[in-house]
Formats: C-alpha cells, structure tokens, sequence
C-alpha cells in the first residue's frame, strides 16, 4: 500500500442491476464482499450507467432490478452502515472524471482490450460496438478512482481492466500532481457453479437457481438438472466430472463430496436420491437470506433509505477527490 492509504484499504465493487441475483452472483462476488467488510471499508455501486453500455435500449427494468439487487444484497449480509450501498449515475462525479480521464486514453488501446474483444465477439457486435460500450473500462477507472480505492478484488477476466485504471493514474499523477493512488487487482477464486443445464449461469439462459427461491422452487429446478446422461439406473455406476448438481455439493456442501462422489462413482447413490439431499441442502443454507429478504420486503423504505444514506457517504468522498482533480488539472 502506498502513501494514500487509509487504515484500511478501500474496495470498490459494483454489479450491473440484473435484479434478483442467483447463485453464480453469490459464489463470485457476494459473499466476498460480505466476507471482506470487518477487514476492508468496502462501497458497493449499482453499476446502472455500466448496464447502459450494452443495454441502452431497455431502460424499464432499471430500478426495479436495482431495488431487487440491492434487497439481495442487505439479505446475503452487506451491512449497509459499515458498507455503503449506491447507485452509480446518483453521484454525478462519476460521469465528469469518467469524461477527464477519456482523454488520457488512446482509442486503440481500448480496442486492444481482450474482454471487451470477447464481449463485441460474443454479442455479434463488431460493428456497431458503441462508443461507450468501448470506453466501458475508463468509466471504471473513474469508478475506482473516484474513491481513491487500493484494491479491486476481482475475477480473472477483469484484470486487463484494472491494469487501464492503473496506467490512467500513473498518467493523472504524472502529468498534473499526485492525486490517485495506482489501485492493484486482488485476484479472487472462487468455485464457479454451472446453470441447472451445465450452461454458463445466466438469468438470461432461464438456468439459474435464485438467492431467494423457497424450498419447493428450489426442489423443482434442482429435478431438472443435467447429470451424468450414462447414469440411468440407481446402481449404474456414475462419473461426477460435469455433473451439475455435483458441482453445487461441491461449492455448498464441500465437507461430504468426496463420500458423495465415491457413492457415484461406485453406484450405490442414485440422481433422484442425490438431488433431493443437494435441494434440502440449497434449502437450509439459503435459509438465513430469504428470512432477512422477506423482513426487507416487509420495510421496503430500509432498502431506499441504506441506499440514500449510502450515496451521501459515496458523495462526500467523491466531491472531495473532483476537488483536487479540478484543481490538479486547473480547471478550478
Ligand atoms: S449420483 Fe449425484 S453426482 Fe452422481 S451423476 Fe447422479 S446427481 Fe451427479
């Protein structure tokens, strides 16, 4: 850590408002952030604008989902006073030193960029790839640094995104003052869980188990996941290796899978008798969540008001690091 650091480092995480998050979300990002909040002073941004960049077109869902997201949030743990919850296009400074810093980046080394070459691959857009959609990663630099954070914990594709972050500070800092600390990447692993079909989980392949799914939906869906497809009968021996539902004993219930894959593997577990324990399992761990879901749901004003009371904690710092950005660069 460097000269700019606070007593403890600073994190700045968001999530685009997908509205109600599944377990993919938790497993990558959530519970982290629940786990990191006594050792860090964490802000938690709904991405809203970043959402934009892709989806501009529809609009409608915007804040239901990031009331939807922001209730999961509180639900799963985030304790709102120790860790601020807001929306990103409520702080404007977001969009000013989002416009400062696209001048310290060229347009080919955004083009260079791997993940949002993989995103143009994948969305089919690689000619009508917007102009924001391209500058995604300064948008995120400014998300950062706005708050002068020292880590972004974050998965393996978005590290060539915070190495733009830090060259954009290394740039700010050298050419108009020292304002910015250069924020390092904390790379997490965490077990990555398949949708119920062995796809990608994704709200929308419709393959996904949510947060707040009671028993019985969870009980359903878990019925319909994808197996091993040679093991038919009870006592045919089974191979576990790309099994859905072994993968979710796997992240969920780590202390029995190597007896759950031994049983498997030698035949004497069956599917139907393997998905009614993960579902029991799913039911009882997800239990803590949906009862502070339904409290939330009961006081909606709790979830407005953490996320008012966040934006002022969001704002404060935000105004004062556009202070010196606008006096660094004369422009006060
Ligand atoms: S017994 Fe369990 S781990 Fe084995 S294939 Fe069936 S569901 Fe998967």
């Amino acid at each position: 850590l460097n000269a700019h650091a606070p007593k403890r480092p600073r994190i700045l995480s968001g999530m685009r408002p997908t509205g109600r998050l599944h377990l993919g979300n938790y497993l990558g990002a959530l519970q982290n952030w629940v786990a990191l909040q006594d050792s860090s002073e964490n802000l938690h941004m709904v991405a809203d604008w970043h959402a934009l960049t892709t989806d501009y077109e529809h609009v409608d869902q915007l804040a239901p989902n990031t009331i939807e997201m922001v209730t999961d949030w509180l639900a799963a743990g985030i304790d709102p006073e120790k860790s601020p919850v807001f929306i990103q296009s409520h702080v404007k400074e977001h969009a000013e030193l989002h416009l400062l810093f696209s001048m310290l980046v060229t347009t080919s080394r955004l083009e260079r960029n791997p993940t949002v070459k993989e995103q143009v691959r994948d969305l089919e857009l690689e000619d009508t790839v917007s102009y924001g959609h391209l500058g995604y990663p300064v948008l995120q630099a400014a998300d950062i640094l706005l708050y002068k954070a020292h880590l972004v914990p974050v998965g393996e594709d978005q590290v060539p995104h915070v190495e733009i972050t830090r060259e954009i500070a290394r740039k700010f800092n050298s050419l108009y003052g020292e304002v910015f600390p250069v924020p390092a990447a904390r790379l997490t692993h965490f077990p990555r869980v398949p949708g119920l079909d062995g796809k990608r989980m994704s709200k929308s392949m419709g393959n996904t188990i949510l947060l707040s799914d009671e028993p019985e939906v969870i009980a359903a869906k878990v019925k319909t996941a994808y197996t091993d497809p040679k093991k038919i009968r009870v006592n045919d021996p089974g191979n576990p290796d790309g099994c859905v539902i072994f993968a979710y004993h796997r992240a969920f219930n780590g202390g029995a899978a190597s007896a759950i894959e031994a049983a498997c593997r030698a035949g004497t577990l069956g599917c139907v008798a393997d998905k009614k324990d993960l579902a029991a399992i799913l039911a009882e761990k997800l239990a803590p969540i949906r009862e502070k879901r339904r409290e939330l749901e009961a006081h909606p004003e709790r979830v407005r008001e953490a996320l008012a009371h966040g934006e002022e904690r969001a704002r404060a710092i935000a105004r004062e690091t556009m202070r010196e950005v606008r006096e660094a660069m004369r422009l006060a």
